[in-house]
């Protein structure tokens, strides 16, 4: 979608699979069935919708799917499948690695970061030489002080030999004008989600917040979430406003419906929505 002189794009590194019941929390499975279908497993297809925003010469992604640093077993247990990866879509519009000047990171899992580095040789570099990748003070300390709980979300091979590049932030900042970040908090301590706000239209990239269309109601919150009374109260407000003034939703996690508008803010119905 353009508007004025900003371009957005989805793109994505294909599916993987989580346990539909850790996806869903305490909502009950006859309930969250009517949205995702299980497998032998109990597993669910989850999507890894990257937003690139683009205006003159900066290149911004937003969070940054899978990856390819898995071994087998790992490969296993999250079924990821794809006809093409990130930097494969990334290329078919013309955008090359050294392009991209932003790269922002929701939170530090694993299947938000994937793409931050790259194997070359032995020797793992950063993916986007010339961008300056974005999180918040909080997530670094999550990545860096992760525990028995925690570390299984994390794959600490996104995080070596990025030093020059990464960006630290505390709160909300802009990263250049018409792009800002908002610190949630919720999913993890230093989630963040971003806000792009051009003429009158506004994009919003809820990362884990509201992973899915299925997670739009405010007490649908995954079991993963640290701390869900936080999830719940962020969710209630940013949707009132996601609902005044009709911001483009878009669901990282959604393999059917990546974005939409909100209809109706007491039913939380959605509208489908091509970005
Ligand atoms: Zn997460």
């Amino acid at each position: 979608m353009k508007v004025d002189n900003f371009e957005y794009f989805l793109v994505n590194d294909g599916t993987f699979k989580l346990d539909g019941g850790a996806m869903f929390g305490v909502v009950p499975k006859p309930v969250w069935q009517k949205y995702f279908i299980s497998d032998e497993q109990n597993r669910i297809t989850l999507g890894t919708n990257t937003l690139v925003i683009r205006s003159g010469k900066k290149i911004a992604l937003v969070d940054l799917g899978m990856g390819d640093k898995y071994d087998q077993k790992l490969l296993s247990i999250y079924d990821i499948k794809r006809e093409k990866n990130t930097i494969q879509r990334l290329e078919d519009l013309h955008i090359k690695t050294e392009d991209v000047t932003h790269v922002i990171f929701t939170h530090g899992h694993l299947d938000h970061t994937g793409w931050s580095t790259v194997n070359r040789n032995g020797l793992l570099v950063p993916t986007f030489p010339n961008a300056k990748y974005f999180l918040q003070d909080d997530t670094w300390d999550e990545i860096r002080n992760a525990n028995e709980k925690t570390k299984p979300n994390y794959n600490f091979q996104n995080f070596v030999n990025l030093d020059n590049n990464l960006e630290i932030i505390s709160g909300d900042e802009e990263v250049f004008p018409g792009v800002q970040l908002v610190k949630t908090g919720g999913h993890t301590k230093g989630h963040q989600i971003v806000i792009s706000r051009v003429v009158n239209n506004t994009f919003v990239y809820f990362g884990d917040l509201i992973p899915t269309s299925a997670h739009i109601k405010p007490a649908y919150i995954m079991g993963y979430d640290l701390y869900p009374m936080d999830t719940f109260s962020q969710k209630k407000k940013l949707l009132e406003e996601a609902y005044e003034e009709q911001w483009n939703i878009i669901f990282e996690h959604d393999p059917n419906m990546p974005s939409a508008k909100l209809k109706d803010v007491e039913r939380y119905s959605l509208e489908r929505i091509t970005v």
